[in-house]
């Protein structure tokens, strides 16, 4: 198994270039919906780049400073997340959650606009959700488990939400390196 080296920049509570990161305004604003999916086409390209060569899991579009309501996922194992199930790259636009199993799971997440930090987060397990794809097409579709989380972790940004606003309570916010030396578990 191929582990990706996850962003040291990251996980050393460096800002990333180009990445908004929390406090600025834009993280917390209502994206705007996006009329046309053809003139996010660039956009949504640009982003599976920056996720790549970030080696990221998810990137909404306020976090590269575009404030519209588009986000992609690629989930990859990494060094911090050895043991997730990987996922391939999912590109939506407008996306809105119909449907919630009500089940909640906590799990530990880290986001590119909040560096250097880790938290656990309760999440639905399964989550149906309805979107636009890449090619205009609307597609429904459910997730369940870590991408379930990815996706939800996601569409919060396009809503001003980061993260740390969805833990119940702060006493699990580590640093990555701690996170790294204490608290990972299911090392593979
Ligand atoms: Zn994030």
């Amino acid at each position: 198994m191929t582990l990706v080296r996850s962003n040291q920049q990251w996980i050393d509570g460096v800002a990333t270039e180009g990445i908004r990161t929390i406090g600025d305004p834009l993280l917390k604003a209502h994206a705007a919906a996006v009329d046309d999916p053809a003139t996010v086409a660039g956009l949504l390209d640009f982003m599976v780049q920056r996720l790549r060569n970030l080696k990221g899991t998810g990137l909404a579009a306020p976090q590269v400073g575009a404030s519209v309501r588009v986000l992609v996922i690629e989930v990859r194992k990494t060094d911090v997340f050895p043991d997730r199930p990987t996922h391939p790259l999912l590109q939506m636009i407008n996306p809105i959650i119909t449907n919630r199993s009500g089940v909640q799971v906590d799990g530990w997440e880290g986001c590119f606009s909040v560096p250097g930090l880790m938290g656990q987060v309760p999440r639905d397990d399964r989550i149906t959700v309805r979107f636009l794809t890449s090619a205009g097409e609307s597609v429904e579709d459910s997730f369940t488990g870590n991408v379930a989380r990815v996706v939800q972790h996601e569409i919060d940004h396009l809503d001003g939400t980061v993260f740390l606003q969805r833990m119940a309570t702060l006493d699990s916010v580590t640093t990555v390196a701690n996170y790294l030396t204490h608290h990972r578990t299911n090392r593979s």
